[in-house]
C-alpha cells in the first residue's frame, strides 16, 4: 500500500490542514502554506501514487474473484512513512494517524481510479471547537457522569472524512389526482353546504438538488445522516492534501446499493412539489403519479466530522459534530433521546410548472 506523508518544504515536519486557516500547517517550525502549493508539490507523487495503486487493485480485484467473494473487510498492512512501522488498517481506510509515531498519513490510493471523489468539503471546525460543542453539552447533562467530558475524551476526537453521495435529478412529472372545494350558503332561511369534486392534473419539469445518502455501510447510518445540514457551496475539487492530519474512509456504498432508497426520496419530494400547487382544494387524493428522467448526476463527495465514541455501562455511544457547522448528533449517557431529528436538506428549484389547472367534474 503506498502512502504520502505531506511533508513542510521548510523543516521537513509533518504537515496537517488547519480548518481555522484553511491552510497546511507545519506544527514543528509554525509555516503555513496555502493549498495550492501544496496540492502543486505533490501533483506528480498522487499521479504516480494512483498509478500504482490501480496495479495493486487489479491484482486484489483477481485475487478476491478467485475466493468465494465474501466481503468480510480484510486488514491491511502499511509502512508509516515517518517511522517505517508496519502499522494495520481496515480495507475502507483512506486515511489515518500512525498509531507509533502519530504523524498523519494518506493512503492516496485508496481515492484514486473509479474511488476517487468528486469533491470535498474541509474542515472549518477545529478540534478544539469541536471539543467545545462536546463539553458544552455535557455540561447541560445533570446527571452526566462527574468528569465525563475530561481531557481523554478529547484524545478520543476523530476528524474523519466520510463518504456520501449526492444526488441531483432533473425529471418530467405527471399526476392525476381528486380535489374538493366546499361552499356553505344561506338562501331562504336555509344553510346549504356545496361540496364540488375537481379533477386534477399536473404536470411539470422538476429540479431537485442535494439529495444525499452515506456511502458507507460500516457505521451508524442516522450518525452520518443526522450531522447534515452541509453547506456544499464551500465544496473543493478533491485533492489528497485535504486529508492530510485526519481520518478518511472509502465508499463501500455503490449507486445500485443506494438507488432505491435515493429514487423512493426524490420521487416523494417530487410528488410533494406537485401537490404543493393544489392547496386551493380540501381532501386531495392521489390517482396516478409518474415521471421520467431526464438528466441525474451523482457526486461522491467527502463530508468531513468529528466523532467521539465512547462505552457507558457496557454500551457504545456514538457521537458526532459536524465538522464544518459544529451542529452536534449523538446520545449522552443520561439524556433521553435523540439530539437531532432527521430532515431532509433538499433544496428544491420548481422550474415550469404547466398547470393545467382544475377541471370541473359535477
Ligand atoms: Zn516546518
Ligand atoms: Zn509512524
Amino acid at each position: 500500500m503506498a502512502t504520502v506523508n505531506y511533508k513542510c518544504p521548510n523543516c521537513g515536519g509533518p504537515l496537517k490542514f488547519n480548518p481555522d486557516k484553511q491552510m497546511f500547517s507545519c506544527e514543528y517550525c509554525m509555516s503555513d502554506f496555502e493549498e495550492q502549493k501544496i496540492q502543486q508539490m505533490y501533483a506528480g507523487q498522487e499521479a504516480q501514487q494512483s498509478r500504482e495503486e490501480k496495479k495493486e487493485n487489479d491484482a486484489r480485484y483477481e485475487n478476491s474473484a478467485q475466493n468465494d467473494g465474501d466481503d468480510v473487510e480484510d486488514a491491511v498492512v502499511y509502512t508509516c512513512p515517518s517511522c517505517g512501522a508496519e502499522v494495520v488498517t481496515t480495507a475502507s481506510t483512506a486515511a489515518t494517524t500512525c498509531f507509533y509515531c502519530q504523524n498523519p498519513v494518506v493512503l492516496g490510493g485508496r481515492l484514486s481510479g473509479e474511488f476517487k471523489p468528486d469533491r470535498v468539503v474541509p474542515f472549518e471546525l477545529t478540534k478544539e471547537k469541536a471539543f467545545e460543542k462536546f463539553t458544552e453539552l455535557c455540561r447541560k447533562k445533570w446527571f452526566l457522569a462527574k468528569g465525563f467530558a475530561n481531557k481523554k475524551q478529547f484524545e478520543k476526537i476523530n476528524g474523519v472524512y466520510f463518504p456520501y453521495w449526492y444526488i441531483d435529478s432533473q425529471r418530467q412529472a405527471d399526476m392525476s389526482a381528486t380535489g374538493e372545494k366546499v361552499r356553505t350558503y344561506r338562501a331562504g332561511g336555509k344553510r346549504y353546504v356545496e361540496t364540488s369534486t375537481y379533477r386534477l392534473f399536473r404536470s411539470g419539469d422538476l429540479i431537485i438538488k442535494n439529495v444525499f445518502e452515506r456511502a458507507l455501510k460500516s457505521e451508524d447510518r442516522e450518525m452520518l445522516q443526522c450531522v447534515h445540514p452541509f453547506d456544499l457551496s464551500k465544496a473543493r475539487n478533491f485533492s489528497m492534501s485535504y486529508l492530510s492530519g485526519f481520518q478518511a474512509e472509502k465508499r463501500d456504498l455503490e449507486k445500485e446499493d443506494v438507488n432505491a432508497e435515493v429514487e423512493n426520496r426524490i420521487e416523494q419530494y417530487a410528488q410533494q412539489l406537485l401537490k404543493d400547487t393544489m392547496s386551493d382544494y380540501t381532501a386531495v387524493r392521489v390517482e396516478k403519479y409518474s415521471d421520467k428522467i431526464d438528466l441525474e448526476s451523482w457526486n461522491y463527495t467527502l463530508l468531513p466530522v468529528w466523532v467521539v465514541t465512547y462505552k457507558y455501562k457496557g454500551r457504545i455511544y456514538p457521537f458526532a459534530i459536524n465538522g464544518q457547522t459544529g451542529k452536534t448528533y449523538g446520545e449522552l449517557p443520561t439524556s433521553k433521546g435523540k439530539l437531532a431529528v432527521l430532515f431532509a436538506a433538499v433544496t428544491v428549484a420548481v422550474f415550469v410548472l404547466a398547470v393545467l389547472g382544475g377541471m370541473l367534474l359535477l
